[in-house]
């Protein structure tokens, strides 16, 4: 199955979050068959990681978002940790603060966009400024609804410079998330990951649902698609985003860079080195 194909917005398209399953899980029957072929997504992304890196002219950008406890953490713990940390980055996107706020809603993402050769995913994202500041009336219609197209052309111009863009909204069900508060609440190890907002933006669902429907439609584009990834299974979540992100990473044409030495030239001054070596 192609993933890419199923889940993705596309350009323009209609989006009614109720008409997509959640606990869909494909012909998978379960996490423990569905292993192997996470395991080889996550292997493809790592040597590709290394391919991007070493070739040093592009760059990925992945942006995840989600309801709270849609699983945004646990895709970096599982998709991301294989990866060279040399050029990987996870940025956070928290409430601005007070330098962050005094910029346009843009710099902070632009400030760590990736640069070429490197990966960064965002765990949140710009799009906060058109979900959580609209849900929250933080600023007025006025002024978020002319941040889609704002998005739009940012996302073109790092497209411009190099960069794939891939953003994934993790659809869950309000009684999963029900289901991971109280995980939260009965496993001491993530109880510092409950916040005292939670049950006030979970009775916001349907205003979130709207604002997230909205930027889908109107930021869905050829070269930055959004992929809505049905989450209330963790282990069908991770193997969806792993094929598309090593799916997207094979087309980008990596190439090792041609060394830039005489290699037959380095070789013969490796035999007087060794023949030295083994005389001394
Ligand atoms: P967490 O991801 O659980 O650490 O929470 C980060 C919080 O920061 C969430 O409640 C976000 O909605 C909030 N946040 C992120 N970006 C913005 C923004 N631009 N304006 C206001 N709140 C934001
Ligand atoms: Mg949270």
């Amino acid at each position: 199955m192609d993933y890419r194909k199923q889940f993705v917005i596309a350009p323009d398209a209609k989006v009614r979050l109720e008409k997509i399953d959640p606990a869909y899980t494909g012909t998978h029957e379960s996490h423990a068959k569905a292993i192997p072929a996470i395991q080889a997504h996550v292997a493809r992304m790592d040597t590709l990681q290394n391919l991007l890196y070493a070739d040093g002219n592009q760059s990925l950008l992945v942006v995840l978002q989600a309801l709270d406890a849609g699983g945004k953490d646990g895709v970096v713990r599982h998709l991301f940790s294989g990866m060279n940390p040399q050029g990987t980055s996870v940025v956070g996107f928290k409430q601005p603060s007070q330098v962050e706020a005094a910029h346009d809603f843009l710099w902070r993402a632009h400030r760590h966009a990736p640069g070429k050769g490197e990966i960064v995913i965002f765990n949140r994202s710009h799009y906060e400024d058109v979900l959580v500041v609209r849900v929250h009336k933080l600023v007025p219609p006025s002024v978020w609804s002319k941040r889609y197209a704002l998005i739009k052309d940012f996302e073109t111009m790092l497209t411009q410079n190099g960069t794939r863009i891939l953003k994934f909204y993790l659809h869950i069900s309000p009684k999963e998330q029900l289901e991971r508060f109280k995980a939260r609440l009965d496993d001491p190890g993530r109880q510092w990951k409950i916040s005292e907002s939670d049950y006030a933006e979970r009775a916001l669902w349907a205003d979130y649902v709207a604002a997230f429907e909205e930027a889908m439609e109107r930021t869905s584009t050829q070269h930055a698609p959004w992929y809505v990834i049905p989450s209330n299974h963790k282990w069908f979540r991770n193997l969806a985003i792993s094929q598309i992100i090593a799916d997207t990473m094979d087309e980008m044409d990596l190439k090792l860079p041609k060394p830039h030495v005489d290699i037959a030239a380095m070789r013969r001054k490796y035999h007087v080195a060794a023949t030295e070596q083994a005389e001394r």
